[in-house]
């Protein structure tokens, strides 16, 4: 059989006309680079939102004509609505200064939790704010879009896989699980197929479980967001319509190099940093009591200050903490009266004031710093 590849693939869609009759959709500039894996072919497709209506029956008819490729098993092809049709194939990177993303009907916020690197702790303190948020009585939804290692279905102690959905224009229900909703990308791919993800790669899939999950009314979603600054997340960052971004950093001075950059990231495409939280802060010893400073404490709140971000608090490290996500046993749920359940509580309720106080007031200042990335 021939080997799947994008120029096979591109050869399949030059056959069909553009939208506006002038040539075809390869050729008038709406298909973004061609993601393949294993038979899986991901791309989108650039969408005049004042037509969405006939592009979506535009994005079915090509998504059969993509199943239709001998070697092909699923083909993921979504609408991006954010972007104007480019002059052609090549160079079509969205621009900097481009519009954010239309809202998704039903979910009022949209917050990313997001760190510079992995390994800080970004999934844990999700789940923790998601279920803290669901206890102050919120709709909460979690998105887990983190590609490089989606977690929250082990987080979440989930073992299924969702069930289809039926309702118009949606292809997925959630899980539900706490009494939270979630969905991840591990739902879409093989969790144990190494992938490199590109931004319009990630932003397919975003766009899937965003639109095409049959979400519950929400009133906030928090999105796991891969860890890093690269082109990935930068396109998440830019073509999702975030309310806000929480970081996670460890106290660590190379975390907080890396945090800083996240920041900075989410500065630049105009989406309001609703605090810092330090993670993994400080040790209580559980035989002594005393406190360990392990990665020398506090980097963070002073960071916080330095670059004019809140300071959303200090979650101490904790091996109950670690062995209980593990067991997918969030401590929110199952520790409702513990240190960490307040800290995580108070962190959601400023996190859910600032939302409700901020909401459709986004900065538009631009702000650099002398050591930005
Ligand atoms: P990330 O999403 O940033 O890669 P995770 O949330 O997966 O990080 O956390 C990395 C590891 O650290 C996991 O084993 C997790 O259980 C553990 N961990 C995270 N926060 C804490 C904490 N406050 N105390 C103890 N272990 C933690």
């Amino acid at each position: 059989m021939t080997a799947l590849t994008e120029d096979l693939i591109l050869s399949a869609l030059k056959r069909i006309a553009a939208p506006d009759g002038r040539g075809n959709i390869v050729s008038a500039g709406l298909v973004s680079p061609v993601a393949i894996k294993d038979g899986t072919v991901m791309f989108s497709l650039a969408a005049d939102p004042a037509h969405l209506k006939s592009m979506e029956q535009l994005r079915a008819v090509v998504e059969q004509a993509v199943k239709a490729i001998p070697g092909v098993s699923k083909a993921m092809v979504t609408l991006t609505a954010e972007r104007a049709p480019s002059a052609g194939r090549n160079g079509s990177e969205a621009p900097a200064s481009q519009t954010l993303g239309n809202a998704v009907p039903g979910i009022k916020h949209l917050v990313a939790v997001a760190s510079g690197k992995g390994g800080v702790g970004k999934s844990t303190t999700s789940i923790n704010i998601a279920l803290a948020l669901k206890s102050l009585g919120l709709r909460v939804a979690v998105l887990d879009a983190d590609v490089y290692g989606p977690s929250m279905p082990r987080l979440f102690g989930i073992k299924d896989r969702p069930e289809a959905s039926s309702a118009p224009g949606k292809r997925l229900k959630p899980m539900k699980r706490f009494g939270v909703e979630v969905s991840s990308v591990g739902f879409l791919v093989d969790e144990d197929t190494p992938m490199i993800w590109r931004g319009p790669m990630v932003m397919a899939a975003l766009t899937q479980l965003l639109r095409e999950v049959e979400w519950s009314e929400t009133d906030v979603m928090i999105i796991d967001m891969p860890p890093g600054t690269g082109d990935a997340q930068l396109t998440l960052a830019q073509q999702t319509p975030l309310s806000g971004a929480v970081i996670v950093s460890t106290p660590q001075d190379l975390a907080l190099i890396d945090a800083r950059k996240g920041i900075a990231m989410f500065r630049r495409v105009n989406v309001p940093i609703l605090g810092i939280v330090e993670n993994m802060s400080y040790f209580i010893c559980n035989h002594c009591g005393t406190r360990h400073e392990i990665f020398g404490h506090g980097g963070a709140r002073a960071e916080a200050q330095r670059i004019g971000v809140p300071f959303l608090g200090e979650v101490p490290l904790d091996p109950d903490v670690r062995s209980r996500s593990d067991r997918g046993e969030p401590v929110v749920e199952f520790l409702p009266d513990s240190a960490h359940t307040a800290l995580y509580r108070g962190i959601a309720r400023t996190v859910w004031e600032a939302l409700e106080g901020k909401a459709g007031a986004r900065p538009q200042t631009r702000v650099v710093f002398e050591d930005e990335a």
